[in-house]
């Protein structure tokens, strides 16, 4: 390319997961621009559920605060009927120090991240549309229409983070491959009384199609229901208090609606998240069952795994490995998310009367299982993600989340060890990698090598003699020797 590229990162689309990706970014030191096709920010407070992982990585984006001072916290699940309590789910984590799902409307959510993306000196440019995108020698061109105006563009990466149905992944040819849930579902958020608690969310299996009630304060829920057929252009506050009374115990009663509305959904996934020089991110790249409130989320995570690669790569420090890993990485971990929100989904909604006699039950014996129940809880928080089997990580590369690190992790790979070993893994390490990794003492017997974004690249008994070895391979597969770092030290504003 003759001219130089006008920016690092193109961000295509500021829902939430545009939104944060740009804020990482940035506070990664990239020039980012951001468009967004509409005039300002949706008023919808679509995705609610912000899980435990989500709150660490915002910690860890310097973002967690304004989360958890509007969050109304969630500490159960509970499997009820029109009759009775089936079964309850604690749902508090540990190891972590989110023990409860924060319920922040997505509206809320994205003004968060656009104010804080304000701060660090960054914005969305509204009413901007991307209408084209391809590969140019060392970069990306873009056509950006404004008011019938075009606008040429060249940036160095695209990411496509423009929800479901993604011009960005059109331009990439790239399959959505999935299927339509039959079935036709309605959201309301109301006012209600204050018969269920503020803390605990309902999964009702009920006959006439599940129903899950989401606490967004004392007196708001959300309502996400499998209905029959529509009634009128949107639900009604009759509808929905028809919908209560038939699936659900306890009296909640709706007093008045907020927002709301029908809709449709699909489980469909992209092969791959990447095609060169762009990536696709958030709902552009899957979108599932909203039972489990895990879209969102996973999009956050996709825009958090992709960053700090990006960062690398813009820097001169990465190997194509490293980018390419963010597909290798996120697509089994999507495809996970995809068939346990389906199973939840089939499982809530079962019609048959004998399969739902079986289900109902064993919801009551099932929930008392200590294993169940972790692994639901796993599952759902996030914090079960971990990225073994990928190219770039040796061993179970887990997320790693300890007092020690709070603040710590960044721009750096941290290497963990004794004491007693530190002084010669830090010679031979950082002799390769002088910039890209950070020396950490601890009590601990093992040698660990932590990534920028908190999962563990490597882990072994620090007796290991081939460990030095074996972390220069697993580094060299993804960095460049001498890989630099961020002349100044990451935003934490
Ligand atoms: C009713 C409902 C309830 C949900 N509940 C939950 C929940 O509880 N928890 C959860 O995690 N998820 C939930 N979700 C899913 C969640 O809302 C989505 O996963 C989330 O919005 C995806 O964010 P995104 O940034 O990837 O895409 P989007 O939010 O769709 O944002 C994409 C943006 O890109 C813009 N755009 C598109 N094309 C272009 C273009 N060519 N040029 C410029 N801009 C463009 C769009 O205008 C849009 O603003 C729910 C979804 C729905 C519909």
């Amino acid at each position: 390319m003759s001219e130089p590229v006008q920016t690092d990162v193109l961000i295509v689309g500021a829902g939430p997961v545009g939104l944060f990706l740009a804020n990482d970014c940035v506070r990664r030191g990239l020039r980012v621009r951001l468009i967004e096709r509409h005039e300002a920010q949706s008023q919808h407070s679509k995705a609610l559920a912000v899980f435990p992982r989500t709150l660490e990585i915002f910690e860890m984006a310097g973002l967690a605060e304004p989360f958890l001072e509007a969050a109304n916290r969630v500490t159960g699940v509970a499997f009820a009927s029109r009759e009775r309590t089936l079964g309850r789910i604690a749902f508090e984590p540990s190891g972590t120090p989110y023990r409860y799902v924060a319920m922040v409307p997505q509206d809320v959510t994205e003004r968060i991240l656009l104010e804080r993306l304000r701060g660090r000196g960054a914005d969305v440019e509204y009413g901007i549309e991307l209408t084209s995108l391809r590969e140019i020698d060392g970069g990306v061109e873009a056509i950006l229409e404004r008011a019938g105006a075009r606008e040429l563009v060249t940036a160095r990466f695209a990411v496509g983070c423009d929800g479901a149905h993604s011009t960005v992944r059109e331009a990439l040819g790239l399959e959505f491959a999935g299927d339509a849930y039959p079935q036709q579902y309605m959201l309301a958020d109301v006012m209600t009384n204050d018969a269920l608690p503020a803390d605990e969310m309902q999964l009702c299996p009920s006959a006439d199609g599940p129903l899950a009630i989401f606490p967004i304060s004392r007196t708001r829920r959300r309502l996400v229901a499998v209905i029959d057929e529509a009634e009128g252009e949107a639900p009604s506050l009759e509808l929905v208090n028809r919908v209560l009374a038939e699936r659900v115990s306890g009296g909640p009663v709706a007093e008045s609606l907020v927002w709301s509305s029908y809709f449709r959904i699909h489980h469909r996934c992209v092969s791959r998240m990447q095609r060169g020089r762009t990536f696709i991110a958030g709902d552009a790249a899957h979108i599932h069952s909203p039972f489990g409130g895990q879209g969102m989320n996973t999009g956050l995570h996709d825009a958090w795994n992709l960053a700090w690669k990006l960062a690398f790569t813009v820097r001169g420090g990465a190997r194509e490995a490293l980018l390419a890993s963010y597909t290798q990485e996120r697509e089994p971990i999507v495809r996970g998310v995809i068939e346990a929100t389906h199973f939840l989904t089939n499982a809530l909604g079962v019609r048959n009367p004998i399969a739902r006699g079986f289900r109902d039950a064993a919801i009551p014996i099932l929930t008392h299982l200590p294993a169940l129940q972790h692994g639901f809880v796993d599952r759902l928080s996030g914090l079960g993600i971990a990225y073994h089997g990928s190219p770039i990580v040796a061993g179970s590369g887990r997320r790693c989340f300890d007092e020690s690190l709070r603040g710590a992790l960044g721009s750096r790979f941290i290497l963990v060890a004794p004491e007693t070993r530190i002084g010669s893994l830090s010679r031979e390490v950082r002799e390769r990698f002088p910039d890209a990794v950070e020396m950490r003492a601890s009590n601990n017997a093992a040698l660990l090598v932590i990534r920028p974004d908190g999962y563990v690249a490597y882990e072994r008994p620090s007796d290991d003699s081939n460990a030095v070895d074996e972390i220069i391979e697993i580094l060299s597969r993804q960095l460049a020797s001498d890989a630099p770092v961020a002349s100044s030290p990451l935003q934490r504003a």
